[in-house]
């Protein structure tokens, strides 16, 4: 890691407690991230079904980078009907900062991401928890656990970032990540 990005992290994570402590929104944290258009913005994901790892620097010097989001798009397909969807590119943005609220490198250990119609109305028959317009089925939304962090401590960091849906499932052990309206469930 840089030096230029160590110090943007740290001011970051200042910005983050800042922000959670005075309840604002959205997260101060998060805009200050945005407006820096340098450095390299790395992610990394375990598909728990697939068994299938990445990791991929997706955006450099402001500019997204096409081959890696493609990657991406593909570790967090519907596996189950091979349906690649291209994930809202906001949705990255937020695990990023989600990986520096959390100060980890460890990957992202995905449960489920882009969900096709047909594999959302099976889930849905399975499980009642499951809803009718998730924004899983427009690539907005994913479901994860993160290794050395427990599932509270990865809730309360999303939940702190302001940018979106945050849901809470300790007894599937996952949190369910979203840039829908910002908004909270367990
Ligand atoms: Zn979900």
């Amino acid at each position: 890691m840089t030096e230029e990005n160590t110090l943007s992290r740290r001011r970051f994570v200042r910005l983050g407690l800042f922000a959670s402590a005075a309840g604002l929104l959205p997260s101060p944290a998060l805009a200050a991230l945005w407006r820096t258009d340098k450095g390299a913005r790395k992610l990394s994901f375990h598909n728990l079904h697939t068994d299938e790892n990445l990791t991929t620097v997706y955006w450099v010097d402001g500019k997204y980078v096409p081959g890696a989001l493609s990657e991406i798009n593909y570790i967090l397909r519907d596996f189950r009907q091979n349906e690649v969807k291209p994930i809202d590119a906001r949705l990255l943005d937020l695990l990023y900062a989600l990986r520096l609220n959390l100060d980890t490198n460890a990957s992202f250990q995905v449960i489920s991401g882009y969900r096709s119609p047909l594999t959302n109305a099976m889930l849905r028959r399975a499980s009642e928890g499951v809803a009718a317009h998730s924004l899983h089925l427009k690539a907005q939304a994913i479901d994860l656990r993160v290794p050395g962090r427990e599932l509270s401590v990865v809730r309360d960091a999303a939940l702190a970032l302001r940018g979106g849906g945050v849901g809470y499932y300790p007894r599937s052990d996952f949190v369910h990540v979203d840039v829908g309206r910002i908004r909270t469930w367990s």
